[in-house]
């Protein structure tokens, strides 16, 4: 049916890059580009003889937009998947433009001077991609992404109106290291180690971080610590959701980690302020990612499961209602199938999904769009097919 060029050949890419070789009906041609084209090579030699998609590799600085423009312009893909890192996101979106051309991420824009994340920088866009004729797909991972989808269905399908939402992320995944990150150890720590906050009655409550603690029995899992943090989707969902008077994030951290994190906090080795350090500057978040374990190695040591999913209450006709959506991945599965752990596959198949909702045409609408904005059925319906099915409760336990 058509071809994507996909930038970045990390966590997240390798598994989407596999989805899309097991989906060659609708992914018949892919070019994986990052910066270091080995990793991409390593990729196209992983898949050599186990796909009908045709696969071509090239070297990119997606941070050089005349040299992605050119790129996109002399492949002529259907759709640009940007799973590169969250500071790229604008210089992709730019040669989207100039080469007219589609366009999807997982995470949004944060620059990379400054730990803070919102939608203001691609909305801006709105305009350009409206007059372009051509789509922005934001957030299309699972938080971002599955939560925005399991939303859209919930208001679709069982309320008339929603005002409560809780989006529970929980991993249970142990990879026996003391301390590691289950992604991009720079992007998951600035995130978790900013302040919290949620949304209410119109406006931000901003909270310490790791402030809020609450414990919830989570399905096939069991009792785990969450702790309230801010994320991108709260934004976009206070927009989307009409009715909507609270949303909030729940994130699971064990002691360990915490401990760690901490600790590391304490001595300096999560700051994003440059140091001198022999004659050098250095960041110290870059310098401690440099030391800890790269996310890909975490896939075959990785046991145990996620549980990610919505709680919604709201109503429907005159009636208060409670509905949960949730999904459970196995990270042992997850390795035995792509060679990942349930992280970067949790992300990677919604990114492989939301791809292919632009490139089948089943999503149109030009213009910058987050991901609840688009009738959710076709993508529920491939998240069973894919690879990550949901399970649905209607008298979930709430979260005080
Ligand atoms: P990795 O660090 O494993 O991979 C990032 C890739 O991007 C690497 O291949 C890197 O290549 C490449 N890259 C970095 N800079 C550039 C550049 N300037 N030009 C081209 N390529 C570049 O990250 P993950 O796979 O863990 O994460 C990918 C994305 O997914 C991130 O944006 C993350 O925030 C998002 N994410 C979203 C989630 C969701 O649920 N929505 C959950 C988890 C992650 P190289 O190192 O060779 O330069």
């Amino acid at each position: 049916m058509g071809k994507a060029l996909i930038i970045g050949a990390g966590g997240v890419a390798s598994v989407a890059i596999h989805k899309c070789c097991q989906n060659s009906e609708v992914f018949e041609e892919i070019m994986i580009a990052s910066r270091t084209k080995a990793k991409c090579d390593k990729l196209k030699a992983e898949l050599a003889g186990k796909t009908k998609t045709r696969i071509e590799t090239a070297a990119i600085d997606a941070d050089d937009v005349a040299a992605l423009t050119k790129l996109i312009e002399s492949y002529k893909p259907d759709v640009v998947l940007n799973l590169a890192l969250p500071y790229q996101d604008l210089h992709i979106m730019e040669a989207c433009l100039n080469a007219k051309t589609n366009y999807v991420d997982t995470a949004n824009y944060e620059p990379e001077d400054t730990a803070k994340f919102e939608y203001k920088w691609q909305w801006d866009y709105r305009e350009r991609f409206e007059k372009a004729g051509i789509t922005a797909l934001l957030g299309s991972g699972f938080d971002p992404g599955v939560t925005g989808v399991f939303s859209a269905y919930a208001l679709k399908h069982h309320f008339d109106e929603i005002n409560y939402i809780d989006i529970l992320d929980c991993n249970a995944g142990d990879h026996g290291y003391p301390f590691a990150t289950n992604f991009n150890p720079e992007i998951n720590i600035r995130e978790v180690s900013a302040k919290g906050s949620y949304w209410e009655d119109g406006h931000w409550v901003e909270t310490e971080p790791m402030e809020i603690k609450r414990v919830y029995d989570f399905p096939e899992i069991g009792p785990k610590d969450m702790y309230l943090l801010h994320h991108e989707e709260l934004e976009s969902l206070a927009l989307n959701i009409p009715g909507i008077k609270r949303i909030r994030f729940f994130m699971t951290f064990g002691e360990s980690y915490l401990t760690h994190l901490r600790c590391l906090e304490d001595v300096g080795m999560t700051s994003i302020e440059p140091i001198d350090f022999e004659g050098k500057k250095i960041i110290p978040l870059q310098f401690l990612k440099a030391v800890l374990p790269d996310p890909a190695s975490l896939g075959p040591r990785t046991k145990g499961k996620t549980n990610i999913g919505c709680i919604f209450r709201g109503k429907k006709a005159g009636k208060e209602k409670t509905y949960y959506l949730y999904n459970v991945c196995d990270h042992e599965e997850c390795y035995r199938e792509v060679g990942s752990q349930a992280i970067s596959y949790t992300t990677g198949v919604p990114a492989m999904i939301g791809a292919m909702m632009l490139l089948t045409g089943k999503w149109k609408g030009p213009g910058v769009k987050n991901i609840e904005e688009f009738d959710p059925d076709p993508f529920m319906e491939a998240l069973n097919k894919w690879g990550l099915p949901w399970k649905e409760s209607f008298s979930p336990e709430l979260v005080d």
